[in-house]
Protein backbone atom coordinates (compact mmCIF):
# COMPACT_ATOMS: atom_id res chain seq x y z
CA UNK A 1 0.00 0.00 0.00
CA UNK A 2 1.81 3.04 -0.72
CA UNK A 3 0.25 6.51 0.84
CA UNK A 4 1.25 9.94 -0.13
CA UNK A 5 2.71 11.93 2.76
CA UNK A 6 3.52 15.96 3.31
CA UNK A 7 4.36 17.72 5.89
CA UNK A 8 4.70 21.52 6.58
CA UNK A 9 6.96 21.54 9.21
CA UNK A 10 10.54 22.66 8.59
CA UNK A 11 13.67 20.66 9.44
CA UNK A 12 15.40 23.86 10.47
CA UNK A 13 15.00 27.66 10.17
CA UNK A 14 16.12 28.85 6.61
CA UNK A 15 18.16 29.30 4.55
CA UNK A 16 19.28 25.68 3.34
CA UNK A 17 22.13 24.37 5.55
CA UNK A 18 23.42 21.86 3.15
CA UNK A 19 22.99 17.96 2.65
CA UNK A 20 24.94 17.72 6.14
CA UNK A 21 22.51 19.20 7.77
CA UNK A 22 20.34 17.35 6.56
CA UNK A 23 21.30 14.30 7.12
CA UNK A 24 21.57 15.07 10.65
CA UNK A 25 18.41 16.21 11.17
CA UNK A 26 16.81 13.50 9.61
CA UNK A 27 18.48 10.70 11.54
CA UNK A 28 18.07 12.63 14.55
CA UNK A 29 14.40 11.74 14.08
CA UNK A 30 14.37 8.66 12.61
CA UNK A 31 17.54 7.20 14.60
CA UNK A 32 16.46 3.32 13.41
CA UNK A 33 16.69 3.73 9.50
CA UNK A 34 19.30 4.23 7.53
CA UNK A 35 18.66 7.82 5.09
CA UNK A 36 21.08 8.31 2.27
CA UNK A 37 20.86 11.89 1.20
CA UNK A 38 23.26 13.10 -1.71
CA UNK A 39 24.76 16.02 -2.71
CA UNK A 40 23.20 16.66 -5.43
CA UNK A 41 25.08 18.64 -8.30
CA UNK A 42 22.66 18.58 -11.49
CA UNK A 43 24.19 15.46 -12.77
CA UNK A 44 22.77 12.16 -14.28
CA UNK A 45 25.03 10.24 -11.54
CA UNK A 46 23.44 7.66 -10.37
CA UNK A 47 24.49 5.70 -7.19
CA UNK A 48 23.17 2.41 -5.24
CA UNK A 49 22.73 3.05 -1.71
CA UNK A 50 23.57 -0.67 -1.06
CA UNK A 51 27.06 0.20 -2.16
CA UNK A 52 28.05 3.21 -0.23
CA UNK A 53 28.58 3.14 3.61
CA UNK A 54 25.62 4.96 5.96
CA UNK A 55 27.81 8.08 6.02
CA UNK A 56 28.59 8.77 2.47
CA UNK A 57 26.93 11.76 1.18
CA UNK A 58 27.89 11.30 -2.54
CA UNK A 59 27.81 13.61 -5.44
CA UNK A 60 24.81 12.33 -7.09
CA UNK A 61 20.94 12.78 -8.23
CA UNK A 62 20.22 9.97 -8.52
CA UNK A 63 19.88 6.99 -5.57
CA UNK A 64 18.35 3.60 -5.73
CA UNK A 65 18.15 0.41 -3.56
CA UNK A 66 16.98 -3.04 -3.00
CA UNK A 67 16.92 -2.79 0.21
CA UNK A 68 13.45 -1.79 1.63
CA UNK A 69 14.43 -0.89 5.03
CA UNK A 70 16.57 2.20 3.89
CA UNK A 71 14.81 6.08 3.61
CA UNK A 72 16.17 7.61 0.43
CA UNK A 73 15.73 11.60 0.37
CA UNK A 74 15.68 14.29 -2.95
CA UNK A 75 16.06 17.64 -1.74
CA UNK A 76 14.37 20.70 -3.60
CA UNK A 77 13.53 23.93 -4.29
CA UNK A 78 12.21 24.18 -7.86
CA UNK A 79 13.39 21.17 -8.90
CA UNK A 80 11.37 18.33 -9.98
CA UNK A 81 11.75 15.83 -6.79
CA UNK A 82 10.95 12.00 -8.34
CA UNK A 83 10.30 9.49 -5.99
CA UNK A 84 9.83 5.79 -7.15
CA UNK A 85 9.24 2.31 -6.17
CA UNK A 86 8.48 -1.16 -7.22
CA UNK A 87 4.78 -2.61 -6.84
CA UNK A 88 6.03 -5.09 -4.11
CA UNK A 89 8.08 -2.14 -2.46
CA UNK A 90 11.44 -4.16 -2.62
CA UNK A 91 12.75 -1.57 -4.62
CA UNK A 92 13.21 2.44 -4.50
CA UNK A 93 14.53 5.92 -6.48
CA UNK A 94 14.70 9.02 -5.61
CA UNK A 95 15.77 11.47 -8.25
CA UNK A 96 16.72 15.40 -8.27
CA UNK A 97 15.72 16.80 -11.73
CA UNK A 98 16.09 20.03 -12.34
CA UNK A 99 16.05 21.16 -15.94
CA UNK A 100 20.18 20.39 -16.33
CA UNK A 101 19.44 17.02 -14.82
CA UNK A 102 16.47 16.68 -17.38
CA UNK A 103 18.47 17.38 -20.59
CA UNK A 104 21.01 14.91 -19.49
CA UNK A 105 18.01 11.97 -18.92
CA UNK A 106 18.40 11.94 -15.35
CA UNK A 107 14.92 10.72 -14.79
CA UNK A 108 15.29 7.87 -17.64
CA UNK A 109 18.89 7.03 -16.23
CA UNK A 110 17.77 6.47 -12.69
CA UNK A 111 14.60 4.56 -13.50
CA UNK A 112 16.58 2.32 -15.71
CA UNK A 113 18.71 1.71 -12.78
CA UNK A 114 15.94 0.61 -10.94
CA UNK A 115 15.08 -1.83 -13.62
CA UNK A 116 18.65 -2.68 -13.92
CA UNK A 117 18.29 -4.35 -10.44
CA UNK A 118 15.19 -6.63 -10.98
CA UNK A 119 12.60 -4.05 -10.24
CA UNK A 120 9.09 -4.28 -11.82
CA UNK A 121 5.97 -2.42 -12.31
CA UNK A 122 7.43 0.86 -11.28
CA UNK A 123 5.21 3.64 -9.73
CA UNK A 124 6.76 6.98 -10.26
CA UNK A 125 5.71 10.02 -7.82
CA UNK A 126 6.69 13.20 -9.48
CA UNK A 127 6.77 16.02 -6.34
CA UNK A 128 6.07 19.70 -6.32
CA UNK A 129 8.55 21.71 -8.36
CA UNK A 130 8.31 25.03 -9.80
CA UNK A 131 5.34 25.00 -12.76
CA UNK A 132 4.60 25.95 -16.10
CA UNK A 133 2.60 28.84 -14.50
CA UNK A 134 5.93 30.18 -12.97
CA UNK A 135 9.09 28.70 -14.88
CA UNK A 136 9.85 31.28 -17.09
CA UNK A 137 13.50 31.03 -18.77
CA UNK A 138 16.06 32.66 -21.19
CA UNK A 139 15.66 31.74 -24.63
CA UNK A 140 19.14 29.45 -23.78
CA UNK A 141 17.32 27.24 -21.27
CA UNK A 142 14.52 27.28 -23.94
CA UNK A 143 16.02 25.99 -26.89
CA UNK A 144 17.45 23.31 -24.34
CA UNK A 145 14.15 21.80 -22.97
CA UNK A 146 11.67 22.58 -25.99
CA UNK A 147 12.71 18.76 -27.66
CA UNK A 148 12.17 17.42 -24.20
CA UNK A 149 9.33 19.26 -22.68
CA UNK A 150 6.49 21.30 -22.54
CA UNK A 151 7.37 25.15 -23.57
CA UNK A 152 5.00 28.05 -24.09
CA UNK A 153 5.78 31.13 -25.23
CA UNK A 154 3.35 34.19 -23.83
CA UNK A 155 3.99 37.61 -25.12
CA UNK A 156 7.67 36.82 -26.05
CA UNK A 157 8.43 34.97 -22.77
CA UNK A 158 9.26 31.00 -22.09
CA UNK A 159 7.43 29.38 -19.75
CA UNK A 160 8.69 25.28 -19.31
CA UNK A 161 6.88 22.46 -17.89
CA UNK A 162 9.12 20.92 -15.78
CA UNK A 163 6.88 18.13 -15.11
CA UNK A 164 6.23 17.15 -18.70
CA UNK A 165 10.18 16.25 -19.16
CA UNK A 166 9.77 14.21 -16.06
CA UNK A 167 6.86 12.40 -17.26
CA UNK A 168 8.18 11.86 -20.75
CA UNK A 169 11.37 9.90 -19.75
CA UNK A 170 9.69 8.07 -17.23
CA UNK A 171 7.29 7.01 -20.27
CA UNK A 172 10.90 5.93 -22.31
CA UNK A 173 12.14 4.06 -19.17
CA UNK A 174 9.39 1.78 -19.73
CA UNK A 175 6.84 3.14 -17.14
CA UNK A 176 2.91 2.84 -17.51
CA UNK A 177 0.65 6.11 -18.35
CA UNK A 178 -1.24 4.64 -15.27
CA UNK A 179 1.93 3.85 -12.72
CA UNK A 180 3.13 8.07 -12.84
CA UNK A 181 1.24 10.01 -10.79
CA UNK A 182 2.04 13.89 -11.00
CA UNK A 183 0.86 16.30 -8.09
CA UNK A 184 1.55 18.97 -10.62
CA UNK A 185 1.65 21.59 -7.26
CA UNK A 186 3.92 24.64 -8.13
CA UNK A 187 6.44 25.31 -5.33
CA UNK A 188 6.67 29.00 -6.32
CA UNK A 189 2.66 29.82 -6.36
CA UNK A 190 2.35 27.98 -2.69
CA UNK A 191 4.61 29.97 -1.04
CA UNK A 192 3.05 28.59 2.59
CA UNK A 193 3.66 25.27 1.74
CA UNK A 194 7.19 24.89 -0.22
CA UNK A 195 10.25 26.67 -0.27
CA UNK A 196 11.29 28.03 -3.81
CA UNK A 197 14.53 29.47 -4.88
CA UNK A 198 12.96 31.53 -7.68
CA UNK A 199 10.98 33.05 -5.01
CA UNK A 200 13.06 33.28 -2.32
CA UNK A 201 16.53 33.06 -4.03
CA UNK A 202 19.43 32.94 -1.33
CA UNK A 203 17.36 32.61 1.87
CA UNK A 204 15.26 29.11 0.14
CA UNK A 205 14.97 26.57 2.38
CA UNK A 206 14.80 23.21 0.80
CA UNK A 207 11.64 20.56 0.50
CA UNK A 208 12.90 17.26 1.32
CA UNK A 209 11.01 14.23 -0.57
CA UNK A 210 11.52 11.06 1.19
CA UNK A 211 10.70 7.52 0.09
CA UNK A 212 11.17 4.42 2.04
CA UNK A 213 8.95 1.16 2.62
CA UNK A 214 9.06 0.56 6.44
CA UNK A 215 6.66 2.78 8.53
CA UNK A 216 7.79 5.65 9.85
CA UNK A 217 7.25 8.83 10.87
CA UNK A 218 8.51 12.61 11.09
CA UNK A 219 7.36 15.41 13.34
CA UNK A 220 4.05 17.67 12.04
CA UNK A 221 3.56 14.78 8.66
CA UNK A 222 0.03 14.97 7.49
CA UNK A 223 -1.30 12.00 5.58
CA UNK A 224 -2.81 13.06 2.39
ZN1 LIG B 1 3.35 28.72 -10.17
Amino acid sequence: MTKGLFSTRSLFENPDKGPEATLEALRSYLPKTEVHVLNQVHSDRVVNADDISVDEIPEADAIVSSDRTKILCIRTADCVPVLACSSNGAYLGAIHAGWRGLCLGVVKKGLDAMKSLGAQDIRVFIGPAIGPCCYQVGEDVMERMKGIARVRSIRGAYYVDLWSAAVFQAKNAGIAEHMIHVTRICTSCYNELFHSFRRDARDSGRNISLIGENSWSLPGLRVG
